[in-house]
């Protein structure tokens, strides 16, 4: 065996084969630290899933452009099964903690979140998501509470976040409460927001001028699948990368999700996975545009759990997939992790969830904190 890889080989390279701790590869340390984050969030969203979509969307997908990847171990802190609260707690703090609990640790107590740290530094801060902007995944960066479905609660923490922008659905959690009289809307406003309705304005019709902060309702529950009409992920993202980055010495983290990548999982709906995908595929291509010409944003790219047990099947063929699913909920698979910028070395390889926390710490050079997990 050994021979036959010799024969057909170098001899050059047959010693480098024999030796590999010889191998003479550049190691381009790039030591420049990240000024900006976009943290991209796939619910959902396993090998198959991306599979899925580019294999019908002609061969082709954006995040072909990502340079270095790596695997997370998505498990949560007693489950080997992650739910989406436990899987973006882990991102965002660092910790493996229950199922269903949003920026709070296995003891119900908040842990602090690296987007709560970036705006403690000074740094400049968003969400946006295609779920409601209060559902566990955008939640976990910026409230804490023991629950995910407290939405009305999860709002509350929202309006101190200091957040930039905030894009997504849910609108009745801020106007239309149940636990409380208050209106949310108004006290956004207080605190120094623009605050817009989808049904008053589309995304492209904002005009952020004079904007210092931006909460946009994007539906008054959960928005749309993509399928029946809903397009705001790609321009929101690039209205908000574009108010971030304005006038900012100090960097920024934004927090992009394709929430419904999941949803598709769950309903066992290939043709909902697939679309979704292609939508966050189409919004992760508006982001590298940027990141690349910026050369200072690094991009993480990766998903929270796998959902469906989704596999493509045999007759299919390009544009044309066989699918089949072993659940209707989330499954334990290794989830890829794609990286772009400075920093994105430190992506590669195996690791747990709650690395990715500590990775982008480390690439934006903050001093690590002692690992809690
Ligand atoms: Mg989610
Ligand atoms: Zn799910």
């Amino acid at each position: 065996m050994i021979i036959a890889l010799f024969s057909c080989d170098t001899g050059k390279k047959a010693i480098i084969t024999a030796h590999p701790q010889i191998v003479e590869k550049p190691i381009i340390k790039d030591t420049k630290k990240a000024k900006n984050i976009i943290f991209m969030v796939g619910d959902g969203m396993g090998i198959t899933q991306i599979s899925s979509g580019m294999y019908s969307n002609d061969n082709k997908l954006n995040l072909e452009r990502m340079r270095t990847i790596g695997l997370h171990k998505c498990y949560a802190y007693d489950d080997l099964i992650t739910d989406s609260a436990a899987g973006a707690t882990a991102f965002s703090s660092g910790i493996k903690t229950y199922n269903g609990a949003i920026g709070v640790g296995p003891d119900t107590l908040p842990v602090q979140t690296i987007l709560e740290e970036a705006e403690l530094r000074g740094m400049k801060t968003g969400m946006i998501a295609t779920s409601t902007i209060d559902h566990a995944t955008p939640a976990s960066f910026a409230a804490h509470n023991m629950y995910r479905k407290n939405y009305e609660e999860i709002v509350l923490d929202y309006l101190n976040s200091g957040c930039e922008i905030l894009i997504g659905g849910g609108q009745k959690s801020f106007d239309r409460r149940e636990m409380d009289e208050r209106n949310l809307t108004k006290e956004f406003v207080n605190k120094g927001y623009t605050v817009v309705s989808h049904v008053d304005k589309t995304i492209s019709e904002i005009n952020m001028t004079n904007v210092e902060k931006l909460l946009f309702y994007t539906a008054d529950s959960s928005p749309l699948p993509v399928a029946q009409g809903r397009d705001y992920l790609k321009p929101a993202s690039e209205l908000s990368i574009n108010h971030l980055n304005k006038n900012n010495d100090d960097g920024f983290f934004l927090l992009i999700e394709g929430s419904q990548i999941d949803w598709g999982g769950h309903a066992n709906d290939a043709n909902m996975i697939i679309t979704e995908m292609i939508d966050f595929d189409n919004t992760i291509g508006a982001v590298l545009d940027f990141a690349e010409k910026d050369g200072n944003t690094l991009v993480i790219i990766t998903a929270d759990h796998e959902t469906g047990g989704f596999a493509i099947q045999k007759g299919s063929k390009m544009n044309d997939l066989k699918t089949e699913f072993t659940s209707d909920y989330h499954t334990a698979d290794l989830i890829p992790v794609f990286a772009f910028g400075p920093g994105e070395e430190d992506f590669n390889g195996i690791y747990e969830n709650t690395e990715l926390y500590h990775k982008m710490r480390a690439a934006f050079g903050w001093e690590s904190k002692k690992k809690l997990d």
